[in-house]
């Protein structure tokens, strides 16, 4: 008798001939979020094994794939031989340890599917031999519902038997790695964290650009993104932050330009900068966390403005959600806590009064083209420094 973990995957079982691309990706990334526990990943019908985890290791291992992307479950199982009497033995001793946490009694069903169909008996017997069998050991703690049971206890008889109990729900999505690469115009707030999870959900490997102003910003405004990066790269893998001095582009802006359009001009900076760093990077579009509406800079009017400054496609996967809506995604992925302390970012110490709400694209063109940022881009992408962020 062995534990294994079960992998059921998601979205992979539509893919054609690039599937086997898609499976060893995700082996591969399993194999790296359990990389310290010298682990075995085989693929059978569909599905994945993860074996040789240790017993005391396992519920680690389990809540560890649950960030995995592309997994869809997961059950922790008792591996078998395909002999009745060990069979029994596990499920006995499976639901022996669920009774044993739980007071009072406990309704059952019992599922079983028969890929082998060597097996000398139907699924039906098996559930029906099955459930006797618990029915007498656990008299009178135990009942059967079929309609709605408490405790669903599975036999899957394939190339060995598979004993289980619950099946762990995870994320889902697609494996990381399989989508190219973006990079994540990352502020210190609650949307661009969850911005860079939902693509990074869809398989795309991040990379993550940061601006800063000192001094107007501070040193911890900086741990904190690093903190961020390093919250999200439990998803992703080893996350690449770029870290960019602003505050020459910024105060020029301040200076120079007519204050209502400082926000939406030193948004196309950000979004120029960015572009080339996502170019030496490998990446191939931008992702902000910017939803409609939200502030004076996320208007339909501002983000089209904002789009006309590079060529890269933005992605904004936050556009039509509202505050509360991202709050609860970033609480589930942990990055709440850490973006709700108080550091500023360089967005919010240049705020102008009254920003235009629909700024239009000439116009801000020509308030750009006034002074020349071209050298000033050059000097900030040349102070950058870039720091590998990983769990
Ligand atoms: P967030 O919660 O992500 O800070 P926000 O609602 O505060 O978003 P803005 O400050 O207008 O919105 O920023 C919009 C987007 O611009 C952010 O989601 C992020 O993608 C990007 N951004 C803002 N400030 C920075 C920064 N200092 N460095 C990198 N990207 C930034
Ligand atoms: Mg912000």
């Amino acid at each position: 008798m062995q534990d294994v973990i079960l992998v059921r995957y998601a979205e992979i079982h539509l893919k054609g001939l690039n599937r086997p691309f898609f499976e060893r990706t995700l082996a591969n990334n399993i194999k790296f979020a359990l990389s310290r526990m010298n682990v075995t990943v085989t693929r059978e019908q569909g599905r994945m094994y993860v074996w040789g985890v240790q017993s005391g290791q396992i519920e680690e291992a389990a809540r560890r794939l649950r960030n995995v992307f592309g997994i869809h479950s997961i059950c922790i199982a008792r591996a078998v031989d395909k002999k009745w009497a060990d069979i029994e033995a596990s499920a006995v001793e499976l639901m022996g340890e669920y009774m044993e946490n739980e007071r009072g009694n406990a309704s059952f069903k019992v599922f079983s599917r028969r890929s082998d169909k060597g097996f000398p008996m139907t699924s039906e017997e098996i559930n029906r031999e099955l459930g006797h069998a618990l029915l007498e050991r656990f008299n009178p703690r135990l009942c059967v519902d079929v309609r709605s049971p408490q405790i669903k206890i599975w036999v899957e008889i394939r190339e060995r038997a598979f004993v289980f109990l619950r099946e762990i729900p995870c994320r889902g999505g697609m494996p990381t790695g399989t989508a190219g690469r973006c990079a994540l115009l990352l502020s210190g707030g609650i949307d661009s964290p969850v911005a860079g999870y939902m693509l990074a959900k869809r398989g795309a490997e991040l990379c993550a650009v940061h601006f800063y102003s000192y001094p107007y910003t501070s040193e911890r405004a900086k741990d904190k993104v690093i903190e961020l990066t390093r919250i999200l790269s439990a998803y992703t893998g080893t996350i690449r932050l770029h870290l960019v001095p602003f505050t020459k582009i910024q105060t020029t802006i301040y200076e120079k330009c007519p204050p209502k359009e400082t926000t939406v001009l030193m948004r196309r900076l950000m979004m120029r900068i960015a572009q080339r760093v996502a170019e030496e990077d490998g990446a191939l579009a931008l992702i902000t966390g910017e939803a409609l509406g939200q502030v004076a800079s996320q208007t339909l009017e501002s983000l089209a403005v904002t789009d006309d400054a590079v060529t890269m496609p933005v992605f904004r996967p936050l556009i039509g959600m509202d505050k509360e809506e991202i709050t609860t995604i970033a609480k589930d992925i942990g990055t709440f806590e850490t973006s709700i302390l108080p550091y500023e970012d360089c967005c919010t110490v240049f705020v102008p009064q009254h920003p235009v709400t629909k700024p239009r694209v000439c116009r801000l063109r020509q308030s750009e083209a006034m002074i020349d940022f071209e050298a000033m881009i050059g000097e900030a992408l040349c102070a950058s420094e870039v720091l590998s962020v990983h769990i």
